[in-house]
């Protein structure tokens, strides 16, 4: 395919402060790059695409989500934490092989794309072996979606021979730092994803001073459920570990105290409203992150459990902050979470959380072409009013025609570019058999509930 494209005739969403939106604009690819915006360019020699009647925004990032669970789809809907932790953290994790994470990575990349994500965060908490990482990272390549490779510090339940001990765990993201992922150039960087604080705090030290010798985004899982003793963030703060170069993910219970050491440390914050709402992990807290001055994005998190359609999240933790608030100030004079603010979540404040503020997030010329084309067309987005409060609350991922990362088509007209589709669902659906056969089926999944304690701290009476 040409690397000049010239994208003809669209509203253009741009969601970057130096760049208004055009109502129909030209956007200019060249080499993978924004070359130009704006009406009517003239661009020689290039392949053009007729865009009237369409939307070009940027690709959406996706700042949480375990993209290995992908076979274990929807079998955690009715699940609580303990459920889920029991089931897919005690239970399968240890069950997936090398090929099973491949099949699952590369179905779950897709899915991202088709749905309009150009940029994962993949936080990949399920590494039994180095061949695991491996398999993990080169479905994540095999896709060609951006994405940090957030490598899983986190030990399982049973013994693995592979990485029999918490600092050859610590090794094998060094390997992959001096191996494969040494350039942070690559569509896909390597991040580290910490263990939860249950292990004792020399270990929780030693993973965040370690991540920070590799030079990489750190992202983990925090004060989803109240714990005994200090928090996360408290025992960070107080050793001077926080830093701009950490992503929260979920903080439902955090303090006002520990919002603000994030906000004032430059840190940034993963919002998954649908896996906090279900699970009982608290109530999601945009709101309260924002007054706070944190940097907040938005994540799915589980499809083991909900969708992994980003729209549906946004939407979601909108409408779910605004009942909150009107519920303790009765009829509003006004709603003070506004929807474009939501759809920044999951642009620029996302790619700025992860250090690609300059990369990606938002249309403007030098930055990286991640984009989607939506059908503004479509019924439920005509007339298109207010476009960016439209792909907001009406807009769904069957209205992603087209999606671009870095200059390359990953979707067009409606389908996956150069993907075996049948191939990528016949591969995830023999993971999900062979997973599920090893730990004897979907009645088995919960029947380690009461070896929970012995892994997790839940506290004094939350967790569901
Ligand atoms: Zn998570």
């Amino acid at each position: 395919m040409s690397d000049r494209w010239l994208l003809r005739g669209a509203e253009v969403i741009t969601c970057d402060p130096g760049q208004a939106d055009l109502p129909r604009g030209d956007i200019l690819v060249e080499d993978g790059v924004i070359a130009a915006m704006g009406p009517e360019l003239r661009a020689g020699d290039c392949r053009v695409l007729d865009l009237r009647g369409k939307l070009v925004m940027p690709g959406l990032i996706d700042a949480h989500r375990h993209t290995w669970q992908t076979p274990l789809r929807a079998l955690g809907a009715d699940w609580t934490v303990m459920d889920y932790l029991a089931a897919v953290r005690v239970k399968l994790a240890p069950a997936f092989r090398p090929e099973d994470l491949h099949a699952a990575n590369l179905a779950g990349a897709l899915e991202a794309l088709d749905a309009g994500i150009t940029t994962l965060v993949d936080y990949s908490h399920c590494m039994g072996s180095p061949e695991h990482a491996d398999a993990a990272l080169s479905a994540l390549e095999d896709a060609r979606i951006r994405a940090l490779f957030a490598y899983g510090y986190a030990a399982g339940p049973r013994e693995c021979p592979a990485l029999p001990t918490h600092a050859s765990r610590l090794q094998e993201a060094r390997r992959l730092r001096t191996t494969r992922l040494a350039s942070d150039g690559g569509l896909v960087r390597l991040g580290i994803a910490l263990t939860e604080m249950q292990i004792p705090w020399e270990q929780s030290r030693a993973e965040l001073l370690s991540a920070r010798e590799l030079g990489v985004p750190i992202t983990a899982h925090c004060s989803a459920w109240p714990v005994s003793g200090p928090s996360e963030v408290q025992r960070m703060a107080a050793e001077g570990l926080l830093g701009p170069d950490l992503l929260f993910v979920h903080c439902t219970w955090s303090s006002d105290e520990d919002l603000a050491r994030i906000a004032g440390s430059g840190g940034s914050l993963t919002v998954t409203p649908e896996t906090e709402l279900q699970m009982g992990m608290g109530f999601p807290i945009t709101g309260r992150a924002l007054r706070a001055g944190v940097r907040t994005t938005l994540g799915c998190d589980v499809v083991s459990s909900n969708s992994g359609d980003l729209f549906t999240a946004m939407r979601l933790a909108l409408q779910v902050e605004r009942g909150r608030t009107n519920e303790r100030v009765g009829l509003p004079k006004a709603l003070e979470l506004k929807a474009a603010r939501v759809l920044q979540m999951v642009t620029l404040d996302a790619a700025e959380a992860l250090g690609l503020g300059r990369v990606t997030g938002s249309l403007r010329p030098g930055k990286d072409a991640d984009l989607l084309v939506l059908a503004a067309d479509a019924l439920n987005l005509t007339p298109l009013n207010r476009p960016r409060d439209a792909v907001v609350l009406q807009s769904h991922a069957g209205n992603v025609e087209s999606v671009m990362v870095r200059g390359r088509w990953v979707k067009l007209r409606g389908a996956l570019v150069d993907v075996d589709v049948a191939s990528v669902r016949r591969r995830v659906v023999e993971a999900r058999d062979a997973v599920l056969a090893r730990v004897g089926g979907p009645s088995a999944l919960l029947e380690e509930q009461g070896a929970l304690a012995t892994h997790w701290d839940m506290g004094t009476g939350a967790g569901g």
